[in-house]
């Protein structure tokens, strides 16, 4: 559906979490709603993404065991975010975020689930929960979008098997286990026929969605079943004023400039400024680059036309992205392929990480948003930008290492295009990597000495709630330490790369874009990465992007609705 008349309510430019999400409220309100997306795909980031939503005092919490309290989220947000975020932005959040899932789950096809352990990153801070903060979208079934499935953006082809497949972490371990345990077979069977199923009958990729996808399309079939109107390949370029209030944008559409007008309000929500050279050569730690894992579209399109109507920039943030280690396969015809070692590799018990003196510098099972900040901690000594990821035969057989499989699946490819490092021992390894041999030993032998031990008294591998959870539960005494022993050896490389950036337009409990008296700008409202991040650029827990992308695109919509209904625009 798509939509060419000029008869709107509200415009929302940007089809990821927070776009979706004003627009889905704004119709189920009457409002006539279009969205407008730069590509020729809805969803953005938020299709490629883990899909974790982050929602303190959910109405779940209890129920899977983790009952919470607004004293005990808010000292989290205190020792987690503290001044990098306005305490008022904060708290609109927490305040809303139970609310607009409640919403969600009532009114439309969002549905999430709480995760029953799930522990927030700094699990041993004052505050931090265990579980039912953090919900994921549950499995949703592609074929209920009917033709616009394949308008939905496809998610990372490195989070696929068989080429179009998508699984999370509960597939992945049972298609590891499918030889070993008649339950996971079971599992890796039905998942497997599922997926030959959709191939047979026509769609280019499985049509079982789970992670980002899966929100992704819940948001986009309610959005449908709301009756709200898309227009693909129409990047916005500038913000149309009247008197000081947004009228509409005026988008490119075949080669042409065309006005859209809005009679209610236009939501900003391009999700940020990660491919923006110049944002990052000026506001990210130095060495950065091209290593961000969002789209590459998402360029501070939104932010760009917001401060020529006079927005301002949030101020106040700890970091200008949500870092992610992010390895990166060249290929033979230059293109790149990139891996983020979010949440799978590197806390299992044999992984250790080093820097350009072969030492190690971070806690492996940290965040990955911590790991980056340990990388640019450490590169001010040594240079740590790319830092190593190592492992024995071991670990590759069992975990596998960024876009090395594991299981015995081949990895020569990998090798021979300068992605995986393989030697048959240490020092060897060393070389290839262009570190000292006899400091690389040293080091791996202390990594043992702390694996026998079953404590990292170096960096704490393992020492918190969060590190255990990604670590190994059979493998004692420590889930996420274990010796580097059996060549050959393996090591890649990995970059300071994001997963979205924290630096955005100021916004106001209602995500109103402000201005530079104070005061918000009429008709214009902002959401998920094009918005000042609530969390200054620090993250807490699995999801603390999402879960405010929704949260803002929610109370957006609703208050440009109320506005509409009670006190004309808003
Ligand atoms: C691999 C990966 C995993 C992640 N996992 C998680 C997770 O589990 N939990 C979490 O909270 N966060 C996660 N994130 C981060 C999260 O995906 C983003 O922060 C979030 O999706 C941003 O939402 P958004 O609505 O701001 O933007 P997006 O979802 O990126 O949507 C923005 C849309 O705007 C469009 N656009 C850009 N410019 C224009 C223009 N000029 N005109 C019109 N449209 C335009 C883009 O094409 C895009 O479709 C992950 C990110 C990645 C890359």
């Amino acid at each position: 559906m798509s939509s060419n008349d000029s008869d709107h309510d509200v415009i929302v430019v940007g089809t990821g979490a927070g776009g979706m999400a004003a627009a889905v409220v704004a119709a189920h309100a009457g409002l006539k709603v279009l969205m407008v997306e730069k590509t020729d795909r809805i969803g953005g980031s938020t299709a490629i993404s883990g899909g974790a939503v982050w929602a303190p005092l959910n109405a779940q919490t209890e129920k899977v065991g983790h009952p919470d309290s607004w004293e005990k989220v808010w000292r989290y947000m205190e020792t987690t975010v503290g001044s990098a975020a306005p305490a008022s932005m904060q708290k609109a959040f927490l305040q809303a975020a139970p609310v607009m899932l409640k919403w969600f789950d009532d009114q439309t096809d969002v549905k999430l689930l709480a995760r029953s352990y799930s522990p927030d990153y700094y699990s041993d801070r004052d505050g931090a929960a265990l579980g039912g903060r953090s919900l994921d979208p549950l499995m949703f079934d592609g074929r209920q979008l009917g033709s616009h499935f394949s308008k939905l953006r496809d998610p990372l082809a490195e989070f696929m098997v068989l080429g179009g497949m998508m699984v999370n972490m509960t597939d992945a371990k049972h298609l590891l286990a499918v030889t070993r345990s008649f339950k996971s077979w079971k599992e890796g069977v039905k998942l497997v026929l599922r997926y030959l199923f959709d191939r047979l009958s026509g769609y280019h990729r499985g049509t079982r969605l789970v992670l980002g996808n899966a929100l992704a399309a819940r948001l986009f079939k309610s959005a449908l079943d709301k009756g709200v109107a898309y227009r693909l390949n129409s990047p916005i370029t500038r913000l149309n004023m009247q008197d000081g209030v947004v009228t509409g944008v005026t988008v490119m559409s075949s080669g042409k400039e065309v006005e859209l007008f809005a009679r209610c309000a236009v939501v900003l929500a391009t999700g940020g400024q990660p491919w923006s050279e110049s944002f990052r050569r000026n506001n990210y730690p130095q060495p950065t680059g091209p290593w961000s894992m969002s789209p590459s579209d998402n360029r501070g399109d939104g932010i760009s036309v917001a401060i020529q109507a006079g927005a301002v920039m949030g101020s106040a943030s700890a970091f200008a992205a949500f870092w992610a280690p992010v390895s990166i396969l060249k290929r033979a015809d230059g293109s790149e392929l990139r891996y983020p070692h979010l949440v799978w590799d590197r806390a299992k018990p044999g992984l250790m990480a080093v820097n350009g003196a072969a030492q190690r510098f971070v806690n492996e099972a940290t965040s990955y948003h911590e790991f980056v900040i340990g990388m640019y901690r450490s590169h001010q000594t040594v240079p740590t930008v790319p830092a190593f990821l190592i492992c024995d035969s071991l670990f590759m057989e069992k975990w596998g290492m960024g876009l090395a499989m594991p299981g015995g699946r081949p990895r020569n490819h990998l090798v021979k295009a300068g992605y995986l490092y393989q030697a048959k021992n240490l020092p060897e390894l060393a070389l290839q990597l262009a570190l000292d041999p006899e400091v690389l030993e040293r080091t791996a032998a202390r990594f043992d000495g702390w694996a026998e031990k079953g404590h990292d008294d170096d960096f704490g591998k393992g020492s918190t709630d969060y590190n255990r959870y990604l670590g190994d539960s059979d493998h004692k005494p420590n889930p996420c330490l274990g010796q580097l022993r059996t060549g050959p050896f393996y090591a890649v490389k990995v970059y300071a790369g994001d997963i979205g950036t924290a630096v955005g337009i100021a916004c106001n409990e209602n995500a109103q874009a402000m201005g530079s008296d104070g005061l918000p700008i009429r008709g214009l409202y902002v959401a998920g990465n094009d918005m000042q991040s609530v969390m200054g650029g620090q993250y807490p827990a699995p999801g603390i992007t999402l879960g405010p992308a929704m949260t803002f695109g929610w109370l957006a919509g609703s208050h440009i609705a109320e506005h509409q209904f009670s006190k004309g625009k808003a």
